[in-house]
């Protein structure tokens, strides 16, 4: 018997396989046995074969950035001509959207901006609450949590309880990479969270009550290896905290990056996800990335494992800047769910159904293209913005030219 059918044999009766198993199976398992047991995987976790997806929108309230991740083509340094921050009224205008269109959540998240200190985000979060009291904020991933613990010279813990009392209420996976050290260093992003600090603010965040998800983007630096060793670091953590509500994994977008490379191939991506699967046995779901990966890889992925289309999304600003631009509204992922014999749902967060899709019960506008998070030209600055401290020399001088006399 080959190695590969013994470590699948494990996986079927149950077992949890360790690094070197998964490693195996990654590497030597044919494509169809990996799809089949991940499968399996996802049908003794979801044997109704509803596949879920939410309505929310991804808005980047700045892409002013001091990290300079080398794999980012997002970002805008201080002072950049393109560096924007949205204001509050902005950011108002498009939960009105999102309400419009069926969704209750916006993910936010942004640059590590030195000059937005925590009162801002303490302000904007409060702002929301007051005028739109169910909408939920699912916002700013782990090393934003450490910037702001930099910026405020508070712990870990009191950022999260100053941001939960002022509304936050779940804190996406965004910012992992790959939670090596090594690789962190490669891709200059260990300054802004070590793999311990990632995971560390994810604890915080579960002994606070909060909810998050965790991800993985592969295909850099990294060797299978340590992308095995991301994968059994979060199943490490949800043992301890059981706090994850969901693993999503894509592939690295090399356009416009200063890191550059080529993208990693459709079929690495099942492989990916399928094997993601194996791993995290203590994951209840497993989204697909149709943002990268497009419509059909994404439709496809509902045969590796995966049990959870992700977002109607509306906007987005980060992947795009990286050269993906795929959109599907509502119509679009249900058609892409019930054509794969799955049932759609609708869900929040906690991954709780809501119901079916609005697009089966009334008409809803075509959604052809996705929102950004502002027009090119558009360098207005928020009014408020003169409210707030700036820690950089070039935001304080605009700062204070611009403070009404
Ligand atoms: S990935 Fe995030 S932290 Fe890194 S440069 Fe881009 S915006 Fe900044």
């Amino acid at each position: 018997m080959r190695a590969t059918d013994i470590i699948a044999a494990k996986v079927r009766e149950g077992g949890r396989v360790d690094r070197a198993e998964a490693l195996e199976l990654y590497l030597h398992a044919p494509t169809a046995l990996l799809a089949q047991l991940a499968d399996e995987i996802r049908a003794r976790k979801h044997p109704d074969r509803v596949v879920t997806y939410i309505i929310d929108r991804n808005v980047n309230y700045t892409n002013v950035c001091v990290a300079r991740c080398n794999f980012c083509a997002f970002y805008r340094p201080v002072g950049s001509a393109e560096g924007y921050v949205l204001g509050f009224e902005e950011i108002f205008r498009k939960i009105d959207e999102t309400i419009a269109l069926g969704g209750g959540q916006l993910l936010l998240q942004g640059g590590h901006n030195p000059d937005l200190p925590l009162e801002w985000y303490v302000d904007l979060f409060t702002a929301i609450k007051a005028r739109y009291p169910q909408f939920k904020l699912h916002a700013l991933s782990p090393p934003e949590v450490i910037h702001l613990t930099r910026m405020s010279r508070l712990s870990v813990a009191q950022v999260i309880e100053r941001l939960v009392a002022a509304g936050l209420d779940s804190i996406p996976g965004g910012g992992a990479e790959i939670l090596v050290d090594r690789v962190r260093k490669i891709l200059n992003c260990y300054n802004k969270a070590s793999a311990g600090e990632w995971l560390d603010v994810m604890r915080h965040a579960h002994r606070a009550g909060l909810r998050t998800t965790a991800t993985m983007m592969y295909g850099h630096v990294e060797t299978p290896e340590e992308r095995l060793e991301h994968m059994v670091r979060l199943r490490d953590l949800q043992d301890e905290m059981g706090g994850f509500t969901a693993f999503i994994t894509w592939s690295y977008q090399p356009e416009h990056t200063e890191l550059g490379g080529v993208e990693a191939t459709g079929v690495e991506y099942l492989r990916t996800l399928a094997t993601a699967r194996l791993v995290l046995d203590n994951f209840d779901n497993v989204q697909a990335s149709w943002v990268t990966q497009g419509g059909k890889v994404g439709q496809l992925s509902l045969a590796f494992g995966a049990n959870d289309m992700g977002s109607v999304m509306i906007e987005e600003n980060v992947v795009r800047a990286a050269g993906a631009a795929y959109c599907m509204d509502e119509i679009e992922i249900v058609r892409n769910i019930e054509t794969a014999g799955f049932i759609p749902k609708r869900r929040n967060m906690h991954y709780e159904i809501l119901g079916d899709p609005i697009c089966l019960q009334r008409d809803v506008p075509r959604m052809l293209e996705l929102a950004v998070a502002r027009h090119d030209g558009d360098s207005s600055r928020p009014p408020e913005i003169v409210n707030y401290a700036a820690r950089s020399a070039a935001e304080k001088r605009v700062r204070e030219a611009d403070r009404p006399r």
